[in-house]
């Protein structure tokens, strides 16, 4: 489990990114992070991209819905709007913002900002998603959660795609997607028959 380093003495903030497959439990870790702050008086934010509307508009809501109030944002700059007097800042489904958001959470944890950002290391296909991979390179603390392969029981790194679509942005929850293992991801619909889910 993440424990936080030592507030005292710390001169900037810093930047956290928890990463890792669908299902995986990234948001409930930034929610749990996130909470643990509150608790503690710090003044916390919620941004998510406004694309992502699965769910409740302004909430980040968890599988297990366990959610807390977030503010949609366009692009990522538009976070610059609303940090003053913010401590700390959550960013959940990252892979969906543009580039930018790299350089702008540079910026908050320069401010002195504590910023816990939450993301899809790899689309559907398996390859880096968005601004993670540098999300990744820049962050202090990086978290990689695992999701269960439902065919083996190893651990799930991968977001199959139950689905025939073929872009890369498809919101969708378990009626599109599964976890898997690197094998189980490996061998495709061989085993969409198991599951009695191809359509
Ligand atoms: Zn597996």
């Amino acid at each position: 489990m993440f424990l936080e380093p030592n507030f005292k003495g710390q001169r900037s903030g810093w930047i956290e990114v928890i990463c890792g497959s669908m299902f995986s439990g990234k948001t409930e870790e930034l929610i749990r992070r996130l909470k643990r702050a509150k608790i503690a008086h710090q003044q916390i934010l919620i941004f998510k991209p406004k694309k992502d509307v699965r769910y409740d508009d302004n909430s980040v809501v968890s599988h297990d819905s366990n959610a807390i109030e977030s503010i949609p944002v366009v692009k990522s700059e538009d976070i610059y709007d609303h940090i003053a007097n913010t401590n700390v800042v959550g960013i959940d489904e990252a892979q969906f913002f543009d580039n930018k958001l790299t350089e702008v959470v540079q910026k908050l944890a320069v401010k002195g900002i504590r910023v816990i950002v939450a993301g899809l290391d790899m689309d559907f296909m398996g390859n880096p998603f968005g601004p993670m991979p540098d999300l990744l390179a820049v962050a202090e603390y990086i978290t990689k959660v695992h999701a269960i392969c439902p065919h083996c029981g190893s651990l799930a790194t991968h977001s199959y795609r139950l689905s025939q679509e073929k872009e890369q942005v498809v919101l969708g929850e378990k009626d599109k997607y599964e976890p898997r293992c690197r094998v189980c991801y490996s061998m495709g619909n061989i085993l969409d028959f198991r599951q009695g889910h191809l359509d």
